[in-house]
């Protein structure tokens, strides 16, 4: 048995399917028969060529032909003159092998459109670098594993997985996720709890513990810390079974809940709406019956392209879920790259400190080839419709001011091409202490506030969100926190302002009495997890919720906030 934090709750079964990352470590090294080496990268050469087509073709039939043009282009460069006579050079007149020789060239040319002066040209480096991993990897002899493969009924077992990995993942065919790394609120449990997958993060030694073909059962209880269990006995097996049973008839009394409204006992209305990554989400809003979303990460549709997705493929994924959801409120996040999430085409550098570097919004100004055409895809998206627009990773005012300036400038630009934009708000994530303490401040420029209590947690505790070896003092019940929401939300009302929440704490069904109390109009939260939170807000009043936040804000630490929550509200906790 391996315990491991709980990244997204429930139990379940299956047969453990191993995905290690690919290893490319090649040693340097001088060869004898240089000829004989030159055959071997020609036949690499024509291994990745013959791979490459398949891909076009196979991805042309599926997507249509704009999707297969990046494998096109992957194709030409395979069979780019200057790249291949390069390397034969290098084998020819060092005498290297093929795999050290293929590495300098790739760098050398990567390096060369990173100097050019046009973005476009310069994301080229990124692809230059894949197709030089391609040819390796045929050098190697190595096997392309892909998430797509996973068999039918698995446990996912990894080392660690990025969020483009889990973007391209086969999901039907995964019963939970058992991971290495990573903590409570990586994009890896967000993602399992978007598709209410249970998922256990922080295994450490898992990887060397558990084999492909390994019965397993992963126990994502209500506690922050679960259970895996790798071939257990028969016994335990029927105690299993009983509860996997006891899961099962709790959601079908919780989907009996589905179209009664978020509404207290003595009758306070809230929203809860729903966190999405993609157009591909909506079945599960509309299943579970999210008002609206929101919050939709648009990250994830720049992660699942090999290059910068056009205005119009941007307009056409957002029209989609608008037309979708309407007339409910649809907010969509501009793009939050930087932290742990990484986009190889957008040439950000590698940072000693990514979660305080060039992230979210920051990153936007800086880059107008890359905020201006999704900021005109949202605004179109919005024709005959509600949107907000809201920007993540702000600390000051000035930012919020000149991402609205942009805003205001693309609405008319669009009103002289003749477009037609619907009612669009603009509005922050509070996510950053320094916007949650000066809130009253920002609250001039944004229609509304949204809390990000994952990342507002991380920089609050100074605890990274996705590191395991300190994710005991990673809790967003701290009081530290708690007092922080306390004062979003009061600033927000005095400034007329609605305030909503993203983070994860929405979603937990023991914050969701505090949350009340504090006076939050707007919770949003994955989609599976919506039915739970509502069923506990329908068992509370308003006096009630406002007496048990102002305890909990006085407590010493999260665990008396969660005990106190326990014992006052046993149906919070079960
Ligand atoms: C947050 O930080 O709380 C949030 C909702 O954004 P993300 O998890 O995508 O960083
Ligand atoms: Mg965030």
């Amino acid at each position: 048995m391996m315990e491991g934090i709980v990244g997204a709750p429930g139990i379940a079964k299956g047969s453990a399917w191993l995905y290690l990352s690919e290893d490319l470590s090649f040693e340097r090294r001088v060869v004898d028969d240089r000829p004989a080496e030159v055959g071997r990268f020609e036949e690499a050469l024509r291994a990745s060529r013959s791979e490459l087509e398949e891909l076009a073709d196979k991805t042309a039939q599926a997507m249509g032909d704009e999707a297969a043009g990046i494998f096109r282009a992957h194709l030409a460069m395979v069979e780019d003159e200057a790249l291949i006579s390069g390397v034969r050079e290098v084998i020819q007149r060092e005498g290297r092998n093929a795999e050290s020789a293929l590495d300098t060239v790739v760098e050398q040319f990567a390096a060369m459109f990173e100097t050019l002066e046009d973005p476009y040209l310069r994301e080229r480096a990124a692809d230059v670098r894949d197709v030089g991993r391609r040819v390796l990897r045929h050098l190697l002899g190595r096997q392309a594993v892909s998430l797509q493969d996973v068999p039918p009924d698995s446990v996912l077992v990894a080392e660690d997985l990025t969020p483009s990995d889990t973007a391209n993942m086969n999901a039907r065919n995964v019963r939970a996720l058992a991971v290495e790394k990573g903590g409570a609120t990586s994009h890896t449990a967000i993602l399992a709890r978007t598709l209410g997958i249970p998922a256990l993060m922080g295994l450490s030694g898992l990887t060397q513990t558990v084999h492909t073909g390994d019965f397993l059962v992963v126990d994502a209880g209500t506690e922050r810390r679960g259970r895996l269990f790798v071939n257990p006995p028969a016994a335990e097996l029927a105690d299993l079974d009983q509860r996997l049973g006891e899961q099962a008839s709790r959601r079908k009394k919780l989907e009996s809940l589905a179209d009664l409204p978020a509404e207290t006992r003595d009758g306070r209305r809230v929203i809860l709406a729903a966190n999405i990554g993609g157009p591909a989400d909506v079945d599960a809003v509309l299943q579970f019956r999210g008002e609206g979303v929101g919050l939709f990460r648009t990250e994830f549709l720049f992660m699942n392209a090999t290059r910068l997705p056009s205005e119009e493929e941007q307009y056409r994924a957002y029209r989609q879920v608008v037309e979708r959801l309407r007339p409910n409120l649809v907010v969509f996040r501009t793009l939050d790259v930087g932290g742990d999430k990484e986009i190889g085409y957008l040439g950000i550098p590698r940072e000693s400190n990514p979660f305080l570097g060039w992230r979210g919004l920051r990153f936007c100004l800086d880059r107008p080839d890359v905020f201006r055409p999704q900021l005109r895809a949202m605004l179109r998206a919005s024709e005959g419709a509600r949107i907000a627009i809201m920007f993540p990773m702000v600390s000051t005012l000035d930012e919020i001011t000149r991402g609205r300036a942009l805003v205001a400038e693309l609405r008319e630009e669009l009103a002289r091409e003749g477009k037609a934009i619907g009612e669009v708000q603009v509005g922050i994530m509070v996510e950053v202490p320094a916007a949650a303490a000066a809130a009253d401040i920002l609250a001039h420029q944004a229609d509304f506030f949204s809390i990000g209590t994952n990342d507002l947690t991380q920089y609050t505790l100074a605890v990274d969100r996705t590191n395991e070896r300190v994710s005991g003092l990673y809790d967003s019940l701290h009081p530290a926190v708690l007092r922080l929401v306390a004062d979003v939300i009061q600033a927000g009302r005095k400034a007329g302002r609605w305030v909503g929440m993203c983070g994860e704490l929405a979603g937990d069904p023991l914050a969701a009495p505090i949350l009340l109390g504090l006076g939050l109009e707007e919770f949003s939260l994955s989609p599976p997890a919506l039915p739970r939170v509502k069923e506990v807000l329908r068992s509370l009043t308003v006096p009630e919720a406002e007496a048990v936040a102002q305890e909990a804000l006085g407590q010493p630490d999260a665990q008396a906030v969660r005990r106190l929550i326990r014992e006052r509200f046993p149906l919070a906790a079960g």
